[in-house]
């Protein structure tokens, strides 16, 4: 039976994935067998995974990477949902309810369902990001967590992370920021988003978005222990006596793939990779504004554009792989794997199918 291929980067402007860097796929592959989850058993990999969680700190910005607690989950959804478990098991309210701002990632949605915590949805501003007015408002004496997106999922858009910190702090709640895909890019920017720029308690923050290591990594961060400790539950029939992750058993490829990436690419490569990013970002908005359509302005490579219906069909017939925003509008996300030449064929289709 002819196999089916792995998807082939060329043509793909709708991920938050991207092409692993080589040294992290090689990485990956040595350490196939071996499972984090049972660190005790696999040592070599667990003291890895203590590499990642610094690594990921010093991205961050951590005052001390080295006290930094985390762990290299499989992804965006399961460091959000490990924050809003956190939260909760640490306000111990009842009826706690969680407050997003209606830019957050879906995986929130999921998180209130299996909590069982009450998900407050907040407006954004005209420019899609967090109204701290809303937040404000939507905080009370049950809120566990206030969430803050730093990149998000449809507009690449940065929320006011410190403002937002005091409003979750003055309710006596927690801080998460969910910078699953911006937290590879932000450092090279002068947005307000890390644990240096405020004292959020937790942060999501994922090498295998634009950190470019293998999937499954995603990063959960936290100032302190005690974020962590409140996801301990114990385990007996291993050798190490408590569990702080979701999941049990886990990808060593993961996590040997993320440090991989971030050895190699940390801080110059990721650098040159935003840079390379923002710039064709920049270059495609405006060959669509020169176009006549509606650009969102990007503030991360990610470019959003009121294109009818018809055309984003008809690009998706010629083999590229877009999406589109709740409001209906094409989303390009320029990750490290989209070049200037495949920005240039996607618009040369365009204009063939306006012709
Ligand atoms: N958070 C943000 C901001 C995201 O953009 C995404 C995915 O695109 C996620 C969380 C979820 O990440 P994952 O798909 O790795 O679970």
């Amino acid at each position: 039976m002819q196999r089916p291929q792995p998807q082939s980067f060329d043509r793909v402007l709708s991920s938050m994935c991207t092409e692993p860097h080589p040294a992290a796929r090689e990485a990956a592959e040595r350490y196939l067998a071996t499972n984090p989850g049972d660190p005790a058993t696999y040592e070599a990999v667990a003291s890895l995974e203590d590499r990642a969680v610094e690594l990921l700190a010093t991205l961050a910005d951590h005052p001390t990477p080295t006290d930094a607690a985390g762990y290299v989950a499989s992804g965006g959804t399961e460091a959000n949902v490990q924050a809003v478990r956190a939260a909760r098991n640490r306000r111990d309210a009842s009826d706690a309810n969680v407050v997003v701002p209606e830019s957050a990632h879906f995986s929130f949605h999921k998180a209130a369902e299996l909590l069982d915590v009450e998900l407050r949805t907040v407006p954004v501003d005209g420019d899609y990001r967090a109204r701290t007015d809303a937040v404000a408002a939507a905080v009370d004496d049950a809120t566990a967590l206030v969430v803050g997106v730093a990149g998000s999922t449809e507009y690449g858009r940065v929320d006011p992370i410190p403002a937002l910190t005091e409003i979750a702090h003055d309710a006596g709640a927690f801080m998460h920021v969910d910078a699953a895909w911006g937290g590879f890019l932000l450092p090279f920017s002068d947005h307000d988003w890390s644990f240096g720029d405020a004292p959020v308690d937790t942060l999501t923050i994922d090498p295998h978005k634009f950190g470019q290591a293998p999937v499954p990594a995603g990063g959960l961060l936290a100032r302190e222990d005690a974020a962590l400790d409140a996801l301990a539950v114990d385990t007996p029939y291993l050798e190490t006596r408590s569990q702080a992750t979701l999941t049990g058993t886990r990808s060593g490829a993961g996590v040997a793939g993320a440090v991989a990436a971030m050895e190699a690419l940390w801080p110059d490569g990721y650098r040159e990779a935003a840079e390379r990013a923002t710039g064709n970002a920049a270059w495609l908005a405006e060959a669509l504004a020169e176009r006549g359509y509606d650009v969102v302005e990007p503030t991360l490579p990610l470019v959003a554009a009121a294109l009818p219906e018809a055309e984003f069909d008809a690009l998706r017939e010629a083999g590229w792989k877009v999406s589109r925003t709740a409001a209906g509008e094409l989303r390009v996300v320029c990750m490290p794997h989209v070049s200037r030449e495949a920005l240039r064929a996607f618009v040369a289709d365009l204009d063939r199918i306006r012709a």
